[in-house]
């Protein structure tokens, strides 16, 4: 087994045998060769329908040709050049067309990149310094949003070497509790700068928003002087045109892109209202920089990526999730059991307990054996989806019905032998 051995060696090598903690599959993660259409091939021969998708940037599933060849294109070309060049104003374009609150965008290189710099910005414009995020909820690794989860201990860091100053900053309330948040608003509101969310969540299985919930905190911090922080990394140009503020109607000040946005390369991007916006420097005196801000690469990727994300595409996208939902609960229902199947258009998990999932403590209920088994047999049966219960499955243009029909095959089989 080439993969195992590589594992092996790479443990020697890179902390944990890879480069990013949720890769690490037990017991050795498969490692990849190829990626073509809906399915990853691996140094061992196999192949795997692929639902993981790179935890969801390939809505047009994996080396889209068009892509492929405007990429190669731009690669004869130069990969970075240190100055703007027409394209980024073609993609920011492109972002303000399709979602309500850009106006203007600044391109960086990870979500990571984009969340930190929202905060900067929003703390910036207010004045103030304590942002609130949900339980559960994920940001990127940078140590204003990287806190303990769940536990409801307001400001202890969730990792060694994030500093309880910097923590104590960030409260935490759970999702979908209007009561929790109007109450630590009314405590806090003179120090709050923004409430950022994730509106779909998407790090803890997938958790989407109460009916009202996102019209309520958009009232609570217009009111309150807050900055509201949509983080649509996952959601931005998967689940609508617009992203969730198309999806549900309701326009946040700031949004956070990334993933798709990039066309599979590495991006990151903060977009909202002007007067925001031109805070951030050289217009304004918000610091945010990076080398490879905006390179052509990630951007004519995304360019590209873009022409084919229209109207038809997210139709066609809800049709396949609808179909793979659909079928997700018939099995459940043949086998008797009342695990909840979440998600919305191109995104979907199954959560293994019997409780309804509004939020962090209710999706910590799941029983993460059975997934585990769950996701061995569909690995075995050559599907491969996130390897945690608290991630979220994606769907791409490349799947197909037959391939969708072939998949909810094997996780019949996955969950029968549980
Ligand atoms: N926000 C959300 C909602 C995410 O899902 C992620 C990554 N999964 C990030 C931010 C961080 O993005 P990146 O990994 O590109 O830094």
């Amino acid at each position: 087994m080439k993969s195992e051995d590589l594992f092996k060696e790479a443990k020697n090598y890179l902390p944990g045998g890879v480069d990013s903690p949720v890769r690490a599959i037990k017991p050795y993660p498969f490692f990849a060769i190829k990626g073509e259409g809906p399915r990853l091939f691996d140094v061992d021969g196999n192949s795997y329908l692929d639902y993981c998708l790179a935890y969801g940037p390939l809505v047009l599933g994996h080396a889209y040709p068009p892509v492929m060849e405007a990429v190669s294109k731009q690669l004869s070309m130069g990969t970075a050049y240190g100055v703007p060049t027409e394209n980024e104003i073609k993609l920011a374009k492109e972002v303000v067309r399709r979602v309500p609150c850009a106006e203007m965008v600044r391109f960086v290189n990870s979500g990571t990149e984009a969340t930190m710099s929202a905060i900067r910005l929003a703390r910036a414009v207010t004045g103030k310094s304590k942002i609130v995020k949900f339980e559960g909820a994920y940001h990127g690794a940078h140590d204003y949003v990287l806190v303990k989860s769940g536990s409801g201990a307001f400001g202890l860091p969730d990792s060694p070497g994030v500093p309880e100053e910097t923590t104590k900053n960030t409260l935490l309330v759970p999702f979908n509790d209007e009561e929790a948040i109007t109450s630590l608003v009314g405590k806090e509101k003179e120090e709050l700068a923004a409430i950022i969310l994730e509106p779909v969540m998407g790090n803890v299985g997938c958790i989407p928003p109460k009916k009202g919930f996102l019209e309520f905190l958009r009232k609570i911090t217009a009111e309150n002087n807050i900055i509201l922080i949509f983080d649509e990394v996952i959601t931005g140009f998967r689940i609508a045109e617009g992203g969730a503020q198309e999806y549900f109607g309701v326009t946040p000040d700031l949004v956070t892109f990334g993933k798709i946005l990039g066309g599979g390369f590495p991006i990151g991007a903060l977009a909202g209202k002007r007067e925001f916006m031109e805070r951030i420097a050289p217009a304004g005196d918000v610091y945010q920089a990076g080398t490879f801000n905006g390179n052509p690469i990630s951007i004519t990727a995304g360019l590209e990526t873009m022409k084919h994300l229209d109207k038809d595409f997210y139709q066609a996208m809800n049709v396949k999730g609808l179909e793979m939902r659909r079928g997700l609960e018939n099995i459940l229902e043949d086998a008797s059991l009342n695990y909840p199947v979440a998600g919305l258009s191109s995104m979907f998990q199954i959560y293994f307990t019997d409780n309804e999932v509004w939020d962090y403590s209710q999706a910590k209920s799941a029983d993460t054996e059975k997934f585990n088994s769950y996701f061995q047999t569909l690995l075995g049966s050559g599907v491969f989806i996130p390897p945690s219960q608290f991630e979220c499955c994606f769907l791409s243009q490349a799947h197909s019905s037959e391939d969708i029909q072939k998949t909810l095959e094997a996780m019949e089989k996955g969950i029968k032998t549980l």
